[in-house]
Protein backbone atom coordinates (compact mmCIF):
# COMPACT_ATOMS: atom_id res chain seq x y z
CA UNK A 1 0.00 0.00 0.00
CA UNK A 2 0.97 3.35 -0.70
CA UNK A 3 2.26 5.65 2.28
CA UNK A 4 0.95 8.95 2.43
CA UNK A 5 4.27 10.71 2.23
CA UNK A 6 7.55 9.69 0.90
CA UNK A 7 11.17 9.36 3.46
CA UNK A 8 14.54 10.36 2.53
CA UNK A 9 16.41 9.28 6.32
CA UNK A 10 19.78 9.63 4.57
CA UNK A 11 19.32 12.63 2.53
CA UNK A 12 18.53 13.26 -1.35
CA UNK A 13 20.44 10.79 -3.89
CA UNK A 14 22.77 12.56 -5.95
CA UNK A 15 20.73 12.00 -9.01
CA UNK A 16 17.44 13.50 -7.51
CA UNK A 17 19.01 16.41 -6.79
CA UNK A 18 20.75 17.13 -9.94
CA UNK A 19 17.62 17.31 -11.17
CA UNK A 20 15.37 20.86 -11.97
CA UNK A 21 13.18 21.63 -9.60
CA UNK A 22 9.75 20.67 -11.23
CA UNK A 23 11.53 17.41 -12.43
CA UNK A 24 12.73 16.33 -9.10
CA UNK A 25 8.98 17.47 -7.60
CA UNK A 26 7.35 14.64 -10.31
CA UNK A 27 10.30 11.89 -8.84
CA UNK A 28 8.49 12.71 -5.16
CA UNK A 29 4.62 13.00 -6.41
CA UNK A 30 3.43 13.44 -2.85
CA UNK A 31 4.48 15.21 0.08
CA UNK A 32 8.29 14.45 1.13
CA UNK A 33 10.37 14.48 4.54
CA UNK A 34 13.88 14.35 3.76
CA UNK A 35 16.77 14.24 6.13
CA UNK A 36 20.51 15.24 5.86
CA UNK A 37 22.57 13.56 8.38
CA UNK A 38 25.13 16.29 10.17
CA UNK A 39 27.97 15.27 12.46
CA UNK A 40 25.34 15.69 14.99
CA UNK A 41 26.98 17.90 17.44
CA UNK A 42 24.40 20.27 17.47
CA UNK A 43 20.25 19.59 18.12
CA UNK A 44 18.34 18.84 14.22
CA UNK A 45 17.01 22.06 12.46
CA UNK A 46 14.24 21.87 10.29
CA UNK A 47 13.10 24.00 6.67
CA UNK A 48 9.91 23.49 5.53
CA UNK A 49 8.86 24.18 1.77
CA UNK A 50 5.87 24.13 -0.42
CA UNK A 51 2.93 23.91 2.34
CA UNK A 52 0.70 25.91 -0.24
CA UNK A 53 1.51 24.58 -3.43
CA UNK A 54 1.84 27.91 -5.37
CA UNK A 55 4.69 29.21 -2.91
CA UNK A 56 7.77 27.80 -4.83
CA UNK A 57 10.77 30.23 -3.40
CA UNK A 58 11.40 28.27 -0.76
CA UNK A 59 11.59 24.74 -2.37
CA UNK A 60 13.40 26.57 -4.90
CA UNK A 61 15.92 28.41 -2.04
CA UNK A 62 16.56 25.07 -0.50
CA UNK A 63 17.69 23.12 -3.36
CA UNK A 64 19.76 25.92 -4.41
CA UNK A 65 21.42 25.59 -0.55
CA UNK A 66 21.37 21.60 -1.26
CA UNK A 67 23.01 20.92 -3.94
CA UNK A 68 26.18 22.40 -2.62
CA UNK A 69 26.21 19.59 -0.23
CA UNK A 70 27.55 20.95 2.43
CA UNK A 71 27.59 19.03 5.98
CA UNK A 72 26.40 20.92 9.00
CA UNK A 73 27.15 20.24 12.65
CA UNK A 74 23.15 19.10 13.19
CA UNK A 75 21.32 16.97 11.19
CA UNK A 76 19.01 19.32 8.98
CA UNK A 77 15.73 17.89 8.19
CA UNK A 78 13.42 18.96 4.79
CA UNK A 79 9.90 19.20 4.54
CA UNK A 80 8.47 19.39 0.59
CA UNK A 81 4.52 19.95 1.35
CA UNK A 82 1.78 19.55 -1.06
CA UNK A 83 3.88 18.33 -4.04
CA UNK A 84 0.67 17.63 -6.06
CA UNK A 85 -1.56 21.05 -5.87
CA UNK A 86 2.21 22.68 -6.90
CA UNK A 87 2.69 19.97 -9.90
CA UNK A 88 -0.78 20.72 -10.98
CA UNK A 89 -1.44 22.42 -14.22
CA UNK A 90 1.31 24.72 -15.52
CA UNK A 91 2.58 24.28 -12.35
CA UNK A 92 3.34 26.16 -8.80
CA UNK A 93 -0.23 27.58 -9.41
CA UNK A 94 -2.40 26.34 -6.43
CA UNK A 95 -2.15 26.89 -3.01
CA UNK A 96 -4.62 23.68 -3.19
CA UNK A 97 -6.16 21.72 -4.92
CA UNK A 98 -10.16 21.36 -4.79
CA UNK A 99 -10.06 17.68 -3.46
CA UNK A 100 -8.03 18.89 -0.59
CA UNK A 101 -7.49 20.71 2.50
CA UNK A 102 -4.76 23.42 2.80
CA UNK A 103 -2.24 21.71 3.58
CA UNK A 104 -1.31 24.30 6.22
CA UNK A 105 -4.01 23.80 8.38
CA UNK A 106 -4.08 20.22 8.81
CA UNK A 107 -1.30 19.55 11.75
CA UNK A 108 -1.55 18.32 15.16
CA UNK A 109 -5.25 17.42 14.46
CA UNK A 110 -4.35 13.61 15.22
CA UNK A 111 -6.92 10.85 13.74
CA UNK A 112 -6.30 11.01 10.56
CA UNK A 113 -9.36 10.58 7.63
CA UNK A 114 -7.57 11.30 4.78
CA UNK A 115 -4.16 10.47 2.91
CA UNK A 116 -3.00 14.26 3.22
CA UNK A 117 -3.85 14.16 7.34
CA UNK A 118 -1.92 11.27 7.36
CA UNK A 119 0.83 12.61 6.23
CA UNK A 120 0.87 15.60 8.37
CA UNK A 121 0.21 13.10 11.05
CA UNK A 122 3.38 11.07 10.20
CA UNK A 123 5.72 13.81 9.12
CA UNK A 124 5.07 15.43 12.45
CA UNK A 125 5.42 12.45 14.41
CA UNK A 126 8.97 12.35 13.09
CA UNK A 127 9.90 15.82 13.36
CA UNK A 128 8.52 15.65 17.40
CA UNK A 129 11.03 12.47 17.69
CA UNK A 130 13.88 14.53 15.95
CA UNK A 131 14.74 16.63 18.92
CA UNK A 132 14.83 19.86 16.92
CA UNK A 133 16.34 23.04 17.86
CA UNK A 134 14.25 24.93 15.62
CA UNK A 135 12.08 24.87 12.55
CA UNK A 136 12.15 27.65 9.53
CA UNK A 137 8.36 27.23 7.29
CA UNK A 138 8.91 28.97 4.15
CA UNK A 139 6.54 30.96 2.68
CA UNK A 140 5.37 33.48 -0.18
CA UNK A 141 2.82 35.74 -0.07
CA UNK A 142 -0.31 36.70 -2.79
CA UNK A 143 0.05 40.42 -2.38
CA UNK A 144 2.94 42.60 -2.14
CA UNK A 145 4.81 42.65 1.34
CA UNK A 146 7.77 43.76 2.24
CA UNK A 147 9.57 40.00 4.11
CA UNK A 148 8.52 39.49 7.44
CA UNK A 149 8.58 36.48 10.20
CA UNK A 150 5.72 35.38 11.75
CA UNK A 151 5.65 34.37 14.99
CA UNK A 152 3.65 32.33 17.47
CA UNK A 153 5.65 32.27 20.83
CA UNK A 154 7.42 34.97 22.46
CA UNK A 155 10.24 33.03 23.61
CA UNK A 156 14.17 34.65 22.96
CA UNK A 157 14.66 31.56 21.01
CA UNK A 158 11.71 31.91 18.93
CA UNK A 159 12.46 35.47 18.19
CA UNK A 160 16.02 35.25 17.73
CA UNK A 161 15.55 32.78 15.10
CA UNK A 162 12.69 35.12 13.58
CA UNK A 163 15.59 37.86 13.44
CA UNK A 164 17.80 35.76 11.69
CA UNK A 165 15.62 36.50 8.78
CA UNK A 166 14.09 39.56 9.02
CA UNK A 167 13.63 41.89 12.02
CA UNK A 168 9.83 42.39 10.58
CA UNK A 169 7.87 40.50 12.64
CA UNK A 170 4.25 39.17 12.96
CA UNK A 171 2.42 37.84 15.90
CA UNK A 172 0.12 35.30 15.30
CA UNK A 173 -2.75 34.23 17.86
CA UNK A 174 -5.26 32.84 15.31
CA UNK A 175 -4.70 29.15 15.96
CA UNK A 176 -4.59 27.52 12.50
CA UNK A 177 -3.73 24.00 13.13
CA UNK A 178 -0.37 25.19 11.27
CA UNK A 179 2.89 23.15 11.29
CA UNK A 180 4.57 25.86 13.24
CA UNK A 181 2.07 25.96 15.63
CA UNK A 182 2.18 21.96 16.17
CA UNK A 183 5.43 22.62 17.79
CA UNK A 184 5.90 25.59 18.72
CA UNK A 185 5.88 24.96 22.74
CA UNK A 186 9.41 22.64 22.37
CA UNK A 187 11.08 23.86 19.47
CA UNK A 188 11.46 27.68 18.27
CA UNK A 189 9.46 27.63 14.92
CA UNK A 190 8.60 30.39 12.78
CA UNK A 191 6.87 31.16 9.05
CA UNK A 192 9.05 33.35 6.91
CA UNK A 193 7.21 35.44 4.29
CA UNK A 194 9.40 35.92 0.93
CA UNK A 195 7.02 38.20 -0.75
CA UNK A 196 6.07 37.01 -4.16
CA UNK A 197 6.84 33.62 -5.71
CA UNK A 198 8.74 34.05 -9.17
CA UNK A 199 10.94 37.16 -8.31
CA UNK A 200 14.49 36.92 -8.23
CA UNK A 201 14.40 39.27 -5.35
CA UNK A 202 12.11 37.21 -3.33
CA UNK A 203 14.59 34.09 -4.21
CA UNK A 204 17.96 35.87 -3.32
CA UNK A 205 16.22 36.88 -0.01
CA UNK A 206 14.97 33.39 1.08
CA UNK A 207 18.64 31.78 0.04
CA UNK A 208 20.75 34.54 1.97
CA UNK A 209 18.76 33.68 4.95
CA UNK A 210 18.64 29.94 4.70
CA UNK A 211 22.60 30.10 4.49
CA UNK A 212 22.45 33.03 7.60
CA UNK A 213 20.11 30.17 9.46
CA UNK A 214 22.28 27.25 8.42
CA UNK A 215 25.86 28.99 9.61
CA UNK A 216 24.54 30.41 12.24
CA UNK A 217 25.24 29.16 15.91
CA UNK A 218 22.83 27.72 18.36
CA UNK A 219 20.07 29.73 19.37
CA UNK A 220 20.77 31.38 22.76
CA UNK A 221 17.69 30.79 24.68
CA UNK A 222 17.92 33.06 27.57
CA UNK A 223 18.17 36.76 25.91
CA UNK A 224 17.00 38.46 22.68
CA UNK A 225 19.96 39.39 21.18
CA UNK A 226 18.30 41.81 18.37
CA UNK A 227 15.96 44.73 18.44
CA UNK A 228 13.10 43.99 16.02
CA UNK A 229 9.62 45.50 15.24
CA UNK A 230 6.46 43.69 16.22
CA UNK A 231 2.46 43.99 14.61
CA UNK A 232 0.09 41.62 15.93
CA UNK A 233 -3.85 41.42 17.22
CA UNK A 234 -4.06 40.18 14.46
CA UNK A 235 -8.13 40.24 12.89
CA UNK A 236 -8.96 38.45 9.66
CA UNK A 237 -10.70 39.83 6.99
CA UNK A 238 -12.45 37.56 4.76
CA UNK A 239 -15.30 38.31 1.75
CA UNK A 240 -18.52 37.07 2.69
CA UNK A 241 -19.10 33.49 0.62
CA UNK A 242 -21.96 35.17 -1.74
CA UNK A 243 -20.54 38.12 -2.92
CA UNK A 244 -18.65 38.23 -6.24
CA UNK A 245 -15.61 40.83 -6.35
CA UNK A 246 -12.53 41.58 -8.36
CA UNK A 247 -9.62 43.47 -8.21
CA UNK A 248 -9.54 46.36 -10.14
CA UNK A 249 -12.03 47.99 -13.17
CA UNK A 250 -15.73 49.04 -12.42
CA UNK A 251 -18.51 48.18 -10.42
CA UNK A 252 -21.31 46.03 -13.22
CA UNK A 253 -23.73 43.65 -13.20
CA UNK A 254 -21.32 40.74 -13.19
CA UNK A 255 -19.75 41.62 -9.53
CA UNK A 256 -20.79 43.03 -6.12
CA UNK A 257 -17.79 44.16 -4.50
CA UNK A 258 -14.92 46.08 -6.62
CA UNK A 259 -11.64 46.32 -4.53
CA UNK A 260 -8.78 48.57 -5.06
CA UNK A 261 -6.54 47.28 -7.72
CA UNK A 262 -3.29 48.77 -5.74
CA UNK A 263 -4.96 47.43 -2.26
CA UNK A 264 -1.71 45.34 -1.57
CA UNK A 265 0.46 48.67 -2.24
CA UNK A 266 -0.88 49.57 2.11
CA UNK A 267 0.64 45.96 3.24
CA UNK A 268 2.32 46.97 6.71
CA UNK A 269 1.55 50.41 6.52
CA UNK A 270 -0.70 52.20 8.79
CA UNK A 271 -3.82 53.73 7.13
CA UNK A 272 -5.97 56.24 8.52
CA UNK A 273 -9.47 56.48 9.25
CA UNK A 274 -11.66 56.67 6.29
CA UNK A 275 -9.19 54.24 3.69
CA UNK A 276 -11.67 52.87 1.23
CA UNK A 277 -11.61 49.07 0.87
CA UNK A 278 -13.57 49.21 -2.27
CA UNK A 279 -17.27 49.88 -3.49
CA UNK A 280 -20.23 48.12 -3.75
CA UNK A 281 -23.97 48.73 -5.14
CA UNK A 282 -26.65 51.69 -3.54
CA UNK A 283 -28.45 49.04 -0.76
CA UNK A 284 -25.86 46.69 -0.20
CA UNK A 285 -24.75 45.35 3.19
CA UNK A 286 -20.97 45.34 4.06
CA UNK A 287 -19.38 42.65 1.86
CA UNK A 288 -16.67 41.55 4.20
CA UNK A 289 -16.28 39.56 7.55
CA UNK A 290 -13.52 40.42 10.05
CA UNK A 291 -13.21 38.22 12.91
CA UNK A 292 -10.75 38.52 16.06
CA UNK A 293 -8.64 35.51 17.40
CA UNK A 294 -11.46 34.15 19.52
CA UNK A 295 -13.30 33.92 16.89
CA UNK A 296 -15.74 37.58 18.15
CA UNK A 297 -17.09 38.84 15.24
CA UNK A 298 -15.85 42.64 14.79
CA UNK A 299 -16.99 43.70 11.60
CA UNK A 300 -18.91 46.77 12.65
CA UNK A 301 -15.67 47.77 14.78
CA UNK A 302 -13.44 48.24 11.54
CA UNK A 303 -15.63 49.16 8.84
CA UNK A 304 -18.61 50.86 7.69
CA UNK A 305 -20.59 51.92 4.21
CA UNK A 306 -20.08 55.53 3.36
CA UNK A 307 -21.67 56.28 0.21
CA UNK A 308 -21.35 52.76 -1.64
CA UNK A 309 -17.44 52.64 -0.09
CA UNK A 310 -16.36 49.67 1.96
CA UNK A 311 -14.15 52.41 4.49
CA UNK A 312 -12.04 51.41 7.57
CA UNK A 313 -13.36 53.22 10.42
CA UNK A 314 -10.47 53.27 12.20
CA UNK A 315 -6.29 53.52 11.53
CA UNK A 316 -5.06 50.35 11.45
CA UNK A 317 -2.05 48.30 9.32
CA UNK A 318 -3.08 46.20 6.86
CA UNK A 319 -0.86 42.82 6.35
CA UNK A 320 -1.06 40.09 3.93
CA UNK A 321 -3.60 41.85 1.44
CA UNK A 322 -3.51 39.35 -1.43
CA UNK A 323 -4.02 40.90 -5.47
CA UNK A 324 -5.97 37.08 -6.52
CA UNK A 325 -9.69 36.01 -5.96
CA UNK A 326 -8.13 32.14 -5.50
CA UNK A 327 -6.55 33.65 -2.27
CA UNK A 328 -8.93 35.93 -1.03
CA UNK A 329 -11.31 32.79 -1.59
CA UNK A 330 -9.23 30.21 0.10
CA UNK A 331 -7.96 31.82 2.75
CA UNK A 332 -8.68 35.32 3.61
CA UNK A 333 -8.39 39.02 1.86
CA UNK A 334 -6.32 40.28 5.00
CA UNK A 335 -5.77 40.76 8.18
CA UNK A 336 -5.98 43.98 10.36
CA UNK A 337 -2.77 44.59 12.61
CA UNK A 338 -1.45 46.97 15.39
CA UNK A 339 1.62 48.14 16.51
CA UNK A 340 3.20 45.91 19.49
CA UNK A 341 5.73 47.07 22.11
CA UNK A 342 8.73 45.64 20.93
CA UNK A 343 10.59 43.12 23.97
CA UNK A 344 12.91 44.56 26.37
CA UNK A 345 16.37 43.46 24.74
CA UNK A 346 19.23 42.11 27.21
CA UNK A 347 21.70 44.90 28.18
CA UNK A 348 24.84 44.60 26.48
ZN1 LIG B 1 1.80 30.06 2.45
Amino acid sequence: MDTPYRRYPDGLPDDLLDLGDRALLRVLGRPTLIRVPGTGEQAPRAVVTLLHGDESTGLQAILRVLRRRRRYPFDLYVVVGNVEAALHGPGFAHRYLDHQEDFNRVWGLDAPTTAQRRAADGILAELRAAGLESLVDVHNNTGDNPFYAIVTRMRPQTLNLATLFTSTLLRWDLAACTLMEALHDDVATVAVECGLPGRPESLAFAVDALRRYLGAAPLENDRIVRDLDLLGGLRKVTIRPEVRFRFGGDLDDEVDLVLAADADVHNFVEVPAGHVLGRVHPGSALPVRACAADGRDVTDHHFALVDGEVVLTRPTTPVMMTRTVEAARKDCLFYLATDLPPPPLAAA
